[in-house]
């Protein structure tokens, strides 16, 4: 049997962040602007910390003004609006993110809806949600994670993507239901299976692109994959990695990456395929705001 190709998310990922670098230094020359991003963190979540300090680094690197809010858990929803009211009035600020979840006492569709829809770079706005079906990207801003799945699919299948049957595997807002929109755009015939769907495998069989965002461990098996077919892994599962030592774990995909690799003609891998992508963009995204707000064009798309 062969091999797949693995699609390196890591490499394409630094090639995206180098290419924003380059636009971003020339946006300063052309305009004496810096694409400006706020991150707002809520409460102590380990795992939150660490996204927060990545994307302020990663915005950093990339030359943006990057101002990271910290507030304790205990911070009032009232509080947290009006920082939001405040960075949307803030001419220095393009891009405006505050890092989910947040904790319970403060609704979270209130905080993202009071975002302005122009420095959304998350793309969660019911605004952008709508764009993005309408197909308006000129106006749009993309979610992150599947916006970046899309660049590494088109940097593995070029112009091929047009008729090409594609099953999304997920129907969250965040991941699945932007993911479907975005092929649909790219002329695929697109199928999203999720819970309730009726003999998933025979679906998946029938998928030449698959694209599995469901936060099930290795749920898909190799033998659901069509031979030659791309699958891209939006999965972060950790298990128990016991022969790596005692409580030791592992990061591994919804995609039985073992197994597939066999049947699939190209393959992200976990960790290095699509989780480094979903950084790049939100720094493609807070460039886009940046350019719109100084009324300039689009640039050319990343792919
Ligand atoms: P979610 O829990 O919001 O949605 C999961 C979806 O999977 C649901 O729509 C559900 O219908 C579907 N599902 C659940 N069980 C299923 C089953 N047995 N068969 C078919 N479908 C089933 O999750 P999400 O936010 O979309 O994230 C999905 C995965 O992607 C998670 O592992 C998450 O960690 C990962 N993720 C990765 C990145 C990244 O940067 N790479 C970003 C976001 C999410």
């Amino acid at each position: 049997m062969s091999q797949a190709r693995i699609i390196d998310g890591k490499a394409i990922a630094a090639s995206v962040r180098d290419e924003i670098a380059s636009r971003a230094a020339a946006l300063l020359a052309e305009s004496g602007a810096r694409p400006g991003l706020a991150v707002i963190l809520v409460g102590e979540d380990p795992a939150s910390q660490v996204y927060v300090r990545n994307k302020d680094a990663t915005a950093e690197a990339c030359g943006f003004h990057s101002v990271k809010h910290t507030l304790p858990e205990s911070t009032s929803e009232a509080d947290l609006l009006n920082l939001v009211e405040t960075l949307n009035n803030d001419a220095a600020i393009h891009g405006i993110l505050v890092q989910l979840p947040l904790p319970g006492h403060i609704d979270e569709s209130k905080v993202l809806r009071l975002i302005k829809p122009e420095k959304d770079v998350d793309g969660f706005h019911p605004v952008n949600v709508g764009l993005l079906n309408a197909g308006e990207m000129k106006s749009a801003l993309v979610p992150c994670t599947p916006a970046g799945s899309m660049v590494l699919l088109k940097r593995t299948l070029g112009d091929k993507l047009s008729g090409q049957n594609a099953v999304v595997i997920g129907r969250s807002n965040i991941v699945g239901k932007p993911m479907a929109s975005l092929l649909l755009q790219e002329s695929c015939t697109v199928t999203i299976a999720h819970s309730r769907t009726r003999d998933l495998p025979s679906v998946v069989r029938a998928a030449d692109i698959v694209v599995a965002a469901v936060g099930r461990p290795e749920m898909v098996k190799g033998d659901w994959i069509k031979p030659g077919a791309t699958v891209i892994d939006v999965g972060i599962n950790r298990i128990p990695a016991p022969e790596r030592g005692e409580g030791k774990s592992r990061l591994v995909g919804d995609v039985a990456f073992d197994e597939a690799v066999g049947h699939a003609g190209a393959i992200t891998p976990v960790p290095g395929g699509v989780g480094p992508m979903t950084i790049a963009m939100l720094m493609a995204n807070t460039l886009t705001a940046a350019r719109r707000q100084l009324g300039l064009k689009d640039e050319a798309p990343l792919f």
